[in-house]
């Protein structure tokens, strides 16, 4: 039943190419979310320590009865400002995660942001190879790191990103960065996939698509990244729409289709909705 394809990372590690993501689930309702997701068919859970429901989230994969490696689990260092980010601070972080998810390993660890103005994330990223080496991560990997994040992790460190985990949807398409990714071999992993459900899926360039496919416009949507390559991890604790957000494997958008959508982010730089990398700090 599960018809989600595999990414293969450069690792050599599987992923599946469609995972749900539980940033803004407050931890009392992660469980049952995240179980909800679970038995629709997703097999990929993506959580942060600062989401604050890795916990709920590890509840639900417990009581799921799903074997460990059937399931591919995400979440993330927040290297937050709080503190100087030494090696010991992150392995610590790492083992509270672990704690939390009631995991011995994760699928996939990421640097959540790479707050350039610090200067911390080489070494960070020393302790994430690490934390690969020990076989405790999978895959280890970055987020919402640029071209030039990803230039200094080449030219100081050894391992290459599995993943870089980034905003985007039609609206911020991330042309150059995805051609970096393609580059050096770092799949392309989008957040906030559907716009965070708000402006982009009321657009009459999608609504159009999905009335002609028949399907929703979040669908149609998901299926634009699916055939660009993008890794996706929609939200939603609705259950009809976690279950819908799953079903996108019975069609195909048109290369038409795909153009229009392209087009709804061509020129300028396109539209974030979330933060800067460059000037995120806090
Ligand atoms: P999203 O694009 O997945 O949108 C989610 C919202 O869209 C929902 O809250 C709901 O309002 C709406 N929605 C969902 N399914 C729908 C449907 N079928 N029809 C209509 N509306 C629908 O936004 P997101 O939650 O920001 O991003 C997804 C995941 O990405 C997060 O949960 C988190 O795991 C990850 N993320 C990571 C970072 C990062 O810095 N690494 C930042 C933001 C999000």
């Amino acid at each position: 039943m599960n018809q989600v394809p595999a990414i293969k990372l450069n690792d050599g590690t599987l992923m599946p190419q469609l995972g749900y993501g539980v940033w803004q689930v407050p931890d009392a309702e992660a469980e049952r979310a995240v179980g909800t997701a679970l038995e629709a068919g997703y097999r990929s859970i993506d959580t942060a320590a600062i989401y604050g429901n890795e916990a709920g989230t590890g509840k639900a994969v417990a009581a799921s009865g799903l074997a460990r490696e059937e399931l591919f689990v995400t979440t993330k260092l927040w290297n937050g400002p709080k503190q100087k980010w030494g090696r010991d601070q992150v392995l610590r972080a790492f083992d509270d995660s672990l704690a939390k998810l009631r995991l011995d390993h994760v699928d996939l660890y990421l640097i959540h942001w790479p707050r350039p103005m610090r200067d911390d994330f080489v070494a960070i990223w020393k302790t994430f190879e690490e934390i690969a080496a020990s076989g405790r991560a999978r895959s280890v990997g970055v987020s919402n790191f640029r071209p030039a994040d990803l230039e200094r992790i080449a030219a100081e460190s050894e391992l290459v990103p599995a993943v870089n985990q980034v905003e985007l949807h039609p609206l911020f398409p991330q042309a150059e960065l995805r051609a970096v990714h393609a580059e050096r071999g770092i799949a392309t992993e989008a957040w906030s996939p559907l716009g965070q459900g708000k402006e982009l899926l009321t657009l009459p360039a999608v609504t159009a698509i999905a009335d002609k496919h028949g399907r929703s416009a979040a669908q149609v949507v998901l299926r634009w990244h699916l055939q660009h390559g993008n890794i996706v991890i929609p939200k939603s604790v609705t259950p009809a729409r976690i279950r819908e957000n799953l079903d996108v494997f019975g069609f195909e958008l048109e290369a038409g289709d795909i153009a229009a959508l392209d087009a709804l982010g061509a020129g300028a730089a396109g539209r974030r909705i979330g933060p800067d990398p460059a000037a995120f700090d806090v």
